[in-house]
């Protein structure tokens, strides 16, 4: 079995084990969150031995290039000398400029945009609580127009991080945010394609800033929006994104009730079926999808099964991090 070699030490890797676990099963305390190769947290650089494709899939071709890659992805097949980047991750001090609900149970978190701070709207960045707990939220904001970082956090009672943002942290806090990684963002051509977009919960923060940003971009095709909750509670921004369909033509905007009878001005039933049942063949579109993993790794199947190219879907499902059950305090 291969061994991993981490500052000095060496650990043996279990058949079918990832170095993340290797690490961790052998007390090691090391950065991670999502323990499925979204985050980004567990980024390390491998000085020895060769990272498996896996596990450098949605990095950076640069970082690629250098050997970096996620140890929570990696089931080494050689020894491996690994070590945490020095300049990868590097983390941003910022300041709460704005914290207020969009809803009963989702606060829309402003930070200062820290200088340099340059992201695509829909990535994400980790954010770092007081005990050192990190998780991931998505950017709704504009960096071409808006100052600041904006994160719709669903409030989870007893969550870590989104508990510690509802009810400790206040304006003018510092708190410790990484740079901005993901896929999940629209990137300018193609202007005649058609977008689907597809949410639920505060899965729509990266759409919001998705279709924000494409619009303003000048995408001609037909953008359609579908924003999914169980009750007309759940769903928020719904009068901003009314506002947007009535001012852009090729902008359509789905709110989309699970549960019960919709309300005037909605519609009921799942935004992943409402959606593909508008829309049942995708062949040339752009899909993204984000929110909750069923609803997001479902119709990333289906959405392909109805035509869409695998390298125009993109999907950011938002991993449980406790799923494991391991307590996921950072070193
Ligand atoms: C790429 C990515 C982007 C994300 N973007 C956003 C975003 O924009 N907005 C946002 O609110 N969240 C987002 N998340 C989820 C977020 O990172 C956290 O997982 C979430 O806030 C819970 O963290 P916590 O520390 O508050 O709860 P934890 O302390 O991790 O968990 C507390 C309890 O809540 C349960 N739990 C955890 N997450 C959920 C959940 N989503 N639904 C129901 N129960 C849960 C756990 O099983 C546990 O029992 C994203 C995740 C990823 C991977």
């Amino acid at each position: 079995m291969p061994k991993i070699i981490f500052e000095g030490e060496e650990y043996q890797c279990e058949p079918g084990e990832s170095v993340l676990d290797c690490l961790l099963r052998q007390g090691v305390s090391v950065n991670y969150s999502c323990k499925a190769g979204v985050c980004q947290t567990c980024m390390m650089v491998a000085e020895e031995g060769e990272p498996t494709p896996a596990s450098q899939v949605g990095i950076k071709e640069t970082l690629k290039a250098s050997q970096h890659f996620l140890i929570c992805s990696c089931q080494p097949q050689t020894d491996m000398r690994v070590a945490i980047p020095e300049r990868v991750g590097s983390s941003f001090e910022t300041t709460v400029l704005a914290k207020e609900p969009l809803s009963a149970d989702v606060i829309r978190l402003r930070l200062a945009r820290p200088d340099n701070y340059d992201y695509l709207p829909g990535q994400f960045l980790n954010l770092t609580n007081d005990a050192g707990v990190t998780r991931s939220y998505s950017l709704a904001s504009l960096p071409q127009e808006d100052e600041f970082l904006e994160c719709h956090i669903r409030h989870i009672p007893g969550g870590r991080v989104s508990g510690w943002v509802a009810e400790k942290l206040q304006l003018g806090d510092t708190v410790t945010i990484s740079q901005a990684s993901g896929q999940c963002s629209y990137l300018p051509g193609r202007e005649e394609q058609p977008l689907l977009l597809v949410g639920t919960g505060t899965g729509l923060a990266p759409l919001f800033g998705i279709a924000r940003d494409a619009l303003q971009q000048g995408h001609r095709g037909p953008i359609h929006l579908y924003h999914g909750s169980s009750t007309p509670e759940g769903l928020y921004l719904v009068d901003e994104l009314r506002a947007m369909d009535e001012a852009h033509e090729n902008f359509h905007y789905h709110s989309c009730v699970s549960r019960g009878e919709a309300p005037a001005g909605m519609r009921s039933g799942r935004a992943a079926d409402l959606a593909l049942e508008d829309h049942p063949q995708l062949s040339g579109w752009r899909v993204f999808l984000c929110g909750r993993e069923d609803m997001v790794k479902g119709l990333q199947k289906k959405t392909f099964l109805a035509g869409a190219g695998m390298q125009d879907i993109f999907a950011d499902p938002f991993i449980d991090s406790s799923a494991s059950g391991e307590d996921q305090t950072a070193a």
